[in-house]
C-alpha cells in the first residue's frame, strides 16, 4: 500500500506540481483545496477533498478517511500587493487556516509537515545574501502571516508530549512550469513578473509595467532569485523523506543564490520568445524589497538538493510552452 500525503492547496500552482512529483515518487497525494484560488483541472494525480482549512470537522473527516503519513502545506493567499491593502485576509486565511490544520494534525496524530514559507519573512536586509539565520523582519502582511505560521508550528512542536516534525521551505521567486506541460502557473488576477511578461508578448495585455526604477540595485529595478517550480518541489519530496527517516526539524531556503533584476528577466523573456516585450516604467509597488537573494547551500548540504532546472531560460521556456498550450485558460 502506498503512503498518503495530504497536500493543502494541491489545486494551486505549486501544490499541483507537488502532487505530480509525489505520485511519481510512489505516494498518493490527496489534494485539500477550497478553490478560492485553485483550479479543478489541476487535480490530476490523486484524490480531491474540497474544503476550507478553517473548518475543523471537515479536516477531521479527511484525516480519518485518508490517514496521511504527512502533510505538505501550500494553501495560502500569496499576493504581496493584496496583503498590503487587506492584511486581515492574510491573517485570517493563512494564519487561522494553518492553526486549524495543525490542531487537526494533532488530533489525528500526524507527525510530519513540510510548510511552504517565504523569503518575504526576511524583509529588507541591506543587500546581504539571505541565509536561514537572518532575522525575520517582514515588511508586508503576506510575509508576516508566513512568519507567524512558522512560529505557531514551532510552538506546537515544543509543547510537552507533542510530536510535530517540520521542515520549513522559504521560497525565493518560484517560476516555470512542469516540463511535461501537465500543470503550470495560472493566477487570477495574475501578479507575477514572468507570466505577465509572457501575457504582454502574446498581446493578452497591453504592456508590462516595471515597478520602480530607483531601487539601490545595479540597474535600479528590483532583484529577485528565481527558482524553477520543478526544483522547488524536488526539495519538498527530499524534505518529506528526510522527515520520514527521522530527520530533525529544519528550515531551508530554496533559491539558486543568483539574483536577476526585473530588466534582466524582461530581456530574457524577449530572448526566449524571440519577441519584444511591450513594457513601460511605472512607480514602485507597495511592499516590494529592493533585493531578495538566497545566500544558502543548506538544502544542498542537508537534503542533497540541486536546482538543475533553474536557469532563466529553462524557467521562461517551460512557462512559455504552458502559455501556448491548447486549452490554456484564456
Ligand atoms: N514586477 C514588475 N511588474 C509586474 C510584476 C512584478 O515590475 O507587473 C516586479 C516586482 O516589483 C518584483 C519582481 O517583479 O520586483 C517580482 O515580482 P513577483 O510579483 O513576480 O514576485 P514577488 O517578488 O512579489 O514574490
Amino acid at each position: 500500500m502506498t503512503s498518503t500525503v495530504l497536500v493543502t492547496g494541491g489545486a494551486g500552482y505549486i501544490g499541483s506540481h507537488a502532487c505530480k512529483a509525489l505520485a511519481e515518487a510512489g505516494y498518493t497525494p490527496v489534494t485539500f483545496d477550497s478553490f478560492v484560488t485553485g483550479w479543478r483541472d489541476a487535480v490530476q494525480f490523486g484524490p480531491l477533498e474540497e474544503g476550507d482549512l478553517r473548518d475543523p470537522a471537515r479536516l477531521d473527516e479527511v484525516f480519518a478517511k485518508h490517514k496521511p503519513v504527512a502533510v505538505m502545506h501550500f494553501a495560502a493567499l500569496s499576493d504581496v500587493g493584496q496583503s498590503a491593502r487587506d492584511p486581515g485576509l492574510y491573517w485570517d486565511n493563512n494564519v487561522i487556516g494553518s492553526l486549524r490544520l495543525i490542531e487537526a494534525m494533532q488530533r489525528a496524530s500526524v507527525e510530519h509537515i513540510a510548510f511552504s514559507s517565504t523569503c518575504a519573512t526576511y524583509g529588507e536586509q541591506d543587500g546581504v545574501m539571505l541565509d536561514e539565520t537572518c532575522p525575520q523582519q517582514p515588511i508586508n502582511a503576506y510575509g508576516a502571516s508566513k512568519r507567524a505560521v512558522e512560529d505557531l508550528i514551532r510552538n506546537f512542536a515544543a509543547a510537552p508530549g507533542a510530536v510535530l516534525n517540520h521542515v520549513f521551505f522559504r521560497y525565493f521567486n518560484v517560476a516555470g512550469a512542469d516540463p511535461d506541460g501537465q500543470v503550470g502557473e495560472f493566477h487570477r488576477p495574475e501578479t507575477h513578473l514572468i507570466p505577465l511578461a509572457l501575457d504582454a508578448v502574446r498581446g493578452r495585455r497591453d504592456k508590462l509595467t516595471i515597478f520602480g526604477q530607483d531601487y539601490p540595485t545595479p540597474d535600479g529595478t528590483c532583484v529577485r532569485d528565481y527558482v524553477h517550480v520543478t526544483d522547488l518541489i524536488a526539495a519538498h519530496v527530499l524534505g518529506l523523506e528526510y522527515l520520514l527517516k527521522g530527520g530533525a526539524s529544519e528550515v531551508f531556503n530554496l533559491g539558486t543564490g543568483r539574483g536577476f533584476s526585473v530588466r534582466e528577466v524582461v530581456e530574457a523573456v524577449a530572448r526566449v520568445t524571440d519577441e519584444p516585450v511591450p513594457a513601460e516604467d511605472g512607480p514602485r509597488r507597495a511592499g516590494d524589497c529592493a533585493a531578495l537573494v538566497s545566500g544558502s547551500r543548506k538544502a544542498a548540504d542537508v537534503l542533497g538538493w540541486s536546482p538543475d532546472h533553474s536557469t532563466l531560460e529553462q524557467m521562461i521556456s517551460t512557462a512559455w510552452a504552458w502559455h501556448q498550450k491548447p486549452g490554456y485558460r484564456n
